[in-house]
């Protein structure tokens, strides 16, 4: 089938769920697709404690729900199909999804989130969300005076450490090379920091645990016929980084080196006027559903701009700052002009 829609959202967490809000209640009429993890990362977890309004705390489903149901109350259509391919290279823009169903859309937001790296062990799954966890800003609050590890020699692992620091009476940090990846000035502030011990050319090889709750984890270090050994902890911060889900737009639009969509500046705006993007898939740095849903609120209104900018120019559609694609769309058809540096 084809649909055609003045807005297409493509992702269901808090980033796609909030523009689908904003973008009803403007009466654009907005199509979201959910992908195949409706509800997005908070679907994973239980306790979310810090997303404001809920001063009891809330459980990631429930919460997750809740901005479903609100989008639909403004007419959101939500549908529930995987995108697996984009065309921006004409407008209307062209979406297919998954069940081969082809959507036609005068504007995009792209919502489709990062995914954490895991190790892979067997356990992790298995004792994740009660002891094991890759968000330490979400989950750190729960090892208050508790034993953790943090696995990981990057920045992000330095900075899991440095949160959870504030409650656990216990960090240490498994590293798998002899050196941090961490830039120089996270390692210096490991000095202030007397509650972390640095574990150099050490694995995490499996977690153990009584079937509900992690009791311990199992190191082993790369010195030749040294032993494995169990460390009693009670969580286990997985941070070995994050990645974007943006292999569907890596020939479409911009990414940073890590792979992120780059927008313009204190915007929703990729370098295609009229392609948006907000949440996670954007944003290497905060990561956390409140600024995934506030940035889902900034593409819906810059969509709101874009088209009916569109309508007061009579069909001619002005240039974008900082764009490199100049776009002129006439009466009569479009003209894509790319390349042009603005
Ligand atoms: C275990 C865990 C616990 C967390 N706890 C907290 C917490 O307590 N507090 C907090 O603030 N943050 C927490 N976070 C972080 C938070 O979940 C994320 O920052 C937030 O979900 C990002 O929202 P998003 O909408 O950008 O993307 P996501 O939630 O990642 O959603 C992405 C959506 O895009 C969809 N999608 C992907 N590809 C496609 C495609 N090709 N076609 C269609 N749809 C697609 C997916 O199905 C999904 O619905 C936690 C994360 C995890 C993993």
């Amino acid at each position: 089938m084809v649909r055609e829609t003045k807005c297409a959202i493509i992702g269901s967490g808090p980033a796609g769920y909030t523009a689908a809000i904003y973008a009803s209640r403007a009466a654009l009429d907005p199509v979201l697709f959910t992908g195949l993890q409706m509800g997005g990362q908070l679907m994973q977890t239980t306790e979310v404690d810090n997303f404001p309004g809920y001063p009891a705390g809330i459980f990631g489903p429930q919460l997750m729900e809740d901005l479903r149901q609100q989008s639909l109350r403004f007419g959101t259509e939500i549908i529930q199909d995987d995108i697996i391919e984009v065309d921006f290279s004409d407008r209307p823009f062209r979406l297919i999804g998954h069940t081969g169903d082809i959507t036609l859309a005068d504007s995009i937001i792209i919502a489709t989130g990062a995914s954490a790296k895991w190790l892979g062990l067997e356990n992790e799954s298995r004792y994740f969300g009660t002891g094991v966890s890759g968000c330490a800003t979400c989950d750190g609050f729960f090892y208050k005076d508790k034993s953790v590890v943090v696995v990981g020699g990057g920045d992000t692992a330095l900075e899991e450490a440095f949160f959870l620091a504030k409650f656990a009476k216990e960090i240490h940090l498994l590293v798998r090379k002899d050196t941090f990846r961490a830039s120089q000035i996270l390692q210096n502030r490991l000095q202030q920091f007397p509650q972390i011990s640095v574990h150099f050319n050490t694995e995490l090889k499996d977690i153990l645990g009584d079937g509900k709750k992690v009791e311990a984890v199992v190191l082993k270090t790369s010195i030749p016929n040294e032993e494995e050994k169990v460390l009693p902890v009670e969580g286990v911060f997985v941070a070995i980084g994050h990645h974007p889900n943006t292999s569907l737009f890596k020939d479409h639009l911009t990414l940073d080196e890590r792979g992120y969509i780059k927008t313009v500046k204190g915007s929703s705006k990729t370098g295609i006027p009229g392609v948006f993007a907000c949440g996670d898939v954007q944003d290497s740095e905060y990561r956390q559903a409140i600024t995934a849903a506030g940035s889902g609120c900034m593409a819906a209104l810059d969509v709101e701009r874009y088209l009916s900018s569109r309508l007061e120019n009579n069909g001619i559609f002005c240039l974008e700052p900082e764009s490199t694609i100049a776009t002129i769309i006439t009466k009569n058809g479009i003209t894509c002009l790319e390349n042009i540096t603005l």
